[in-house]
């Protein structure tokens, strides 16, 4: 089972579970530095994404994509992954 994770990156959160409103993808986030990992893979520094290059990739927009958006409309805290 997973256990809770100090993120690698910054060292100042949890790496929390979350998931995107639109399709339910899971990922893991720290909600400090807005670092993101896809589930199943390894929560090291070498494979940490940032959340706005991930978001922005999904909605086809170059750079910050929250113009008119927050974090709850676009991504959810989800439930433990596997629960
Ligand atoms: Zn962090």
């Amino acid at each position: 089972m997973p256990t809770k994770q100090v993120c690698p990156r910054c060292g100042q959160d949890w790496v929390h579970p979350y998931r995107f409103i639109a399709d339910g993808t899971p990922f893991s986030l720290c909600t400090e530095c807005d670092s993101l990992w896809w589930l199943g893979e390894a929560v090291e520094v070498a494979h940490a994404k940032f959340l706005d290059d991930v978001v922005a990739e999904r909605l086809g927009v170059e750079g910050n994509p929250w113009g008119d958006l927050v974090w709850p409309d676009v991504i959810e805290p989800a439930p433990d992954h596997g629960a």
